[in-house]
């Protein structure tokens, strides 16, 4: 994190330059972005030391801090009032020191036969962030948000028009992880008990932009209960939209989530207008970071490419693409085109059917393995690049 950004006073902690310098990246910020003081600090966000001090101060050996872990990761439950196997005396106490509560459901938007559950967040400051849970036969993936808003400035995505506001905390991201994992446990959502397996960091935000807090998420993410919810690593998905020093962090911290990049255009000329960070890491640095990762950690790197019509979803765009991933060798990368689902009063538009299907043929001809992305939730405004936290009447 930029100490530069963090001592200005206007500024709220970005993470990721610090601006206002030559040739610096400055996040886009909403109007509102003025700091609104932290969210309260929560189990998650302690070191197991502060959780040791604090039980201390509420008169409670250190035991009992297990027990609260074992509860909060083993069962995703933070109603400590009703923890049978804790002091009656100190439940409330527990609670109210532990596990403040950080998100607040505001509303729920269901599709895809109640497969597919949109929720709108309320945090502490009044901020609106999103999570989207997507339920398939054999898994089940919870996309969450890392930022409210996001400082990109990516002119085709909703979450890019609001700015950005803040960094979310490891709670409140953590908190998005536990309320749906508890839902899938209890048999809340359509199909009834199941387990939540997936992660993807592709809510609103930038993720490599609060590093700190998304990788405290992950390591409690996936370690195993007491640790962590024992999401494994590998089901976990990072994404970026091309922050170099980001990517090259998360190398080198050896966990092998999975990384994707949001590469949108296989050229500078284009990818600049697209992705405003590209001026400050251009295609090159960030296809070479992310090569980097493959290596380190021999998982293979997702390539997010939203399709736009007439803009970057030709012929040419598809062939330049595969020689740009082919240059660094065979089957480190797999293409995600992303159909666009087009914002309101906007002239980025979905591409044509037969585009995304020459598209595709280009780089399997070249040999590049690509899918198409599934766009669950279209009809929910929930598909990626699309969480502009709305709230609903
Ligand atoms: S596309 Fe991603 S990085 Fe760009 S503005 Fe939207 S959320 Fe931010």
């Amino acid at each position: 994190m930029s100490d530069s950004v963090n001592s200005t006073k206007d500024l709220p902690e970005t993470g990721i330059t610090p601006g206002g310098t030559t040739g610096a990246f400055r996040d886009v910020l909403s109007k509102d972005h003025a700091r609104r003081g932290k969210p309260p600090l929560h189990f998650a966000d302690m070191t197991e030391d502060e959780r040791i001090a604090k039980a201390k101060d509420l008169g409670l050996p250190k035991f009992r801090v297990k027990q609260l872990a074992n509860h909060y990761y083993g069962h995703f439950d933070v109603a400590a009032e009703e923890f049978s196997d804790f002091p009656a005396a100190k439940r409330a106490e527990a609670a109210e020191a532990f596990f403040p509560t950080l998100i607040t459901e505001v509303t729920r938007q269901v599709a895809d036969e109640g497969t597919t559950i949109k929720t709108l967040w309320r945090l502490f400051d009044g901020s609106l962030i999103e999570s989207v849970l997507m339920r398939y036969p054999t898994r089940t993936t919870l996309c969450i948000s890392s930022q409210v808003g996001c400082g990109m400035g990516c002119p085709f995505c909703a979450t890019g028009q609001l700015g950005l506001t803040r960094n979310m905390s490891a709670g409140e991201i953590l908190e998005q992880v536990r309320v749906a994992a508890k839902a899938m446990h209890d048999g809340e959502v359509a199909g009834g008990l199941g387990r939540l397996s997936n992660i993807v960091f592709m809510g609103m935000g930038e993720p490599m932009g609060n590093y700190k807090s998304v990788l405290s998420a992950v390591r409690q993410i996936s370690a195993m209960p007491p640790e962590g919810f024992g999401i494994s690593a590998r089901n976990i998905t990072v994404s970026t939209v091309g922050v170099v020093p980001g990517i090259k962090k998360l190398t080198a911290e050896g966990i092998p989530v999975r990384l994707a990049v949001s590469l949108h255009a296989p050229s500078d000329e284009l990818r600049d207008e697209l992705v405003p960070m590209n001026k400050r890491f251009n295609t090159t640095q960030v296809l070479d970071a992310a090569h980097d990762y493959y290596l380190a950690s021999k998982r293979r790197v997702s390539i997010e490419y939203a399709l736009m019509r007439g803009i970057n979803d030709q012929a040419e765009h598809a062939k330049l693409l595969a020689k740009r991933l082919n240059h660094y060798g065979d089957n480190w990368a797999h293409v995600n085109p992303i159909p666009l689902n087009p914002i309101e009063g906007s002239k980025w538009t979905a591409s044509k059917p037969e585009d995304e299907q020459q598209f595709l043929d280009i780089l399997h001809k070249a040999g590049i393995t690509a899918t198409l992305r599934d766009t669950r939730g279209q009809d929910i405004d929930g598909a990626c690049g699309q969480l502009a936290a709305k709230e609903q009447d």
